[in-house]
């Protein structure tokens, strides 16, 4: 479904993201993990078309997605401080992607139901955003995310800002959710529990590169180097 191949990022002359290959299978859940400043959200933004690549590219189904604006390449991206609109109420903040999208105001109602019954706010359309807590802000923002159905979704740190036995309960739900909608993704977390429990396959990221690529179980059986065992949290 995606393919990434020599996609190179470069800000001020240094690659953010360099050279990078990658490829997400229709279905799969493929987890970036990193340190900070690794490169992961770039990697995000340069498939959504809101980074410019300096070199390489990006194919979604096998189209060269160069010079395609974000609004037509069809993936959803949840972004890393969820940025939802604080004067919308939930509804409105779930419906934003759908208007583009010329759905009717009916349909568009409809939906916005069905998506919060997924997320597990039956009933919160009309709940202001502001009166939330964060892991219901995080919800609506996944149901923002999900509500054009994209053919890929793009979650950065899908779960940054809760507290971890939330963390642990969200990870299982929306494994299961993607499972049943059959929904491809792509998401970034610099946490290795929540990836190891999300994911089909992790790829490891430094600098920009790709360190390593596997399945959780491999990437944690076999670190492929020093720094990778010492991301995971191994003693040397
Ligand atoms: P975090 O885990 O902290 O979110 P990240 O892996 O998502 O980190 P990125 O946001 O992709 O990292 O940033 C990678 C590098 O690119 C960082 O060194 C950052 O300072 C730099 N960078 C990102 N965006 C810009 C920009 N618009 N202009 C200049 N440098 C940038
Ligand atoms: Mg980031």
């Amino acid at each position: 479904l995606l393919a990434l191949e020599g996609a190179t990022v470069r800000f001020g002359g240094r690659a953010v993201l360099d050279a990078v290959d990658l490829e997400v299978a229709e279905h799969e859940i493929v987890c970036v993990l990193g340190p900070s400043g690794s490169g992961k959200s770039t990697l995000l933004r340069a498939v959504a078309g809101l980074q410019p690549l300096a070199s390489g590219r990006v194919s979604l189904d096998g189209c060269d997605q160069a010079g395609v604006p974000a609004h037509r390449r069809g993936v959803g991206l949840m972004f890393q401080d969820h940025q939802l609109f604080p004067q919308r109420d939930v509804g409105g903040n779930v419906a934003f992607g759908l208007r583009m999208h010329g759905v009717s105001k009916r349909q568009r109602a409809e939906h916005v139901q069905e998506l919060l019954d997924l997320v597990g706010l039956p009933g919160a359309a009309r709940r202001a955003v502001a009166a939330l807590s964060g892991g219901e802000q995080q919800r609506v923002a996944l149901a923002r995310a999900l509500a054009p159905s994209p053919k890929l979704l793009m979650l950065d740190e899908p779960l940054g800002q809760l507290d971890r036995s939330l963390r642990e309960r969200l990870v299982v739900e929306l494994r299961q959710l993607f499972g049943r909608l059959g929904t491809t993704v792509l998401a970034v977390t610099h946490d290795q529990g929540e990836a190891f429990a999300l994911a089909d396959r992790v790829v490891v990221m430094r600098d920009g590169r790709i360190a390593q690529r596997g399945t959780p179980l491999q990437v944690w059986q076999r670190p492929a180097d020093a720094f990778v065992a010492r991301f995971l949290g191994f003693e040397n």
